[in-house]
């Protein structure tokens, strides 16, 4: 199996980018992002704050998440319950940010990640997978682009999904997550010491899937 371990900021392309390459070289894509935020998801509709770990390590107690794959992509199924659909909203991004610091959100998603890794070659983008997830992963990118890049691109889907969106206020919610994930105490958002730097600032999909999947190549070669 072969692992493509893809890290990066919030709004840096990872998902798009990932997926395009895993397509290419026919490797299951994962999308770890989607665990937290539908971790979070859970914790907030049953009315746990993020600052209460004992009652959110009772309530993953009884919880099952799990992943399938289609041509459409990934699903994450929660108890047996698809919520894929609910997932790329911004209060679900905020609270993945906020729950994904709890150490045992982080051990109880971890297995999940790494099976997926044992039973097939995959691209998986998150933010430690370099790091922790997949430490062994013949592949590393840190795929960076710069704050404004990165709150343009996320204002310009969401505009484009008919979403009512302020730049400004994307921008800052965006900088509120990189700073969450970048100072928390477990797993935080770094690159791997073996990380390829990629800043995809004026690079067009195109061209990040291409420096991924070649990358990629040559490190099978
Ligand atoms: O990648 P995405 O924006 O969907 O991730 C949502 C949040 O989930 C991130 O801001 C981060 O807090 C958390 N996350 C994480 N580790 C990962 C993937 C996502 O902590 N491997």
């Amino acid at each position: 199996m072969t692992a493509v371990a893809i890290d990066g900021p919030a709004g840096a392309g990872k998902s798009t980018a990932a997926r395009a390459a895993a397509k290419r070289l026919g490797f299951v894509y994962v999308d770890t992002g989607a665990l937290y935020r539908a971790v979070g998801c859970h914790m907030r509709a049953l009315g746990i704050p993020a600052g209460d770990a004992r009652q959110v390590e009772k309530a993953l107690e009884g919880l099952e998440v799990s992943l399938e794959f289609s041509e459409g992509g990934q699903h994450v199924l929660l108890n047996g319950r698809d919520v894929t659909g609910e997932l790329r909203t911004p209060e679900a991004s905020l609270a993945a940010s906020q729950f994904s610091a709890l150490p045992c959100v982080r051990s109880f998603l971890f297995g999940l990640q790494q099976q997926l890794a044992e039973r097939h070659s995959v691209v998986m983008d998150g933010r430690d997978i370099g790091t922790v997830v997949l430490p062994k992963a013949q592949v590393k990118v840190f795929l960076t682009a710069s704050p404004e890049e990165r709150a343009r691109r996320r204002f310009e889907e969401m505009r484009q999904k008919g979403e009512n969106a302020e730049y400004q206020q994307v921008l800052e919610e965006l900088q509120q997550r990189d700073y969450q994930d970048a100072h928390r105490a477990v797993a935080p958002l770094k690159p791997a010491e073996d990380a390829v730097l990629l800043d995809t600032t004026g690079l067009s999909l195109q061209e990040v899937v291409e420096r991924l999947v070649a990358l990629v190549n040559e490190k099978l070669k």
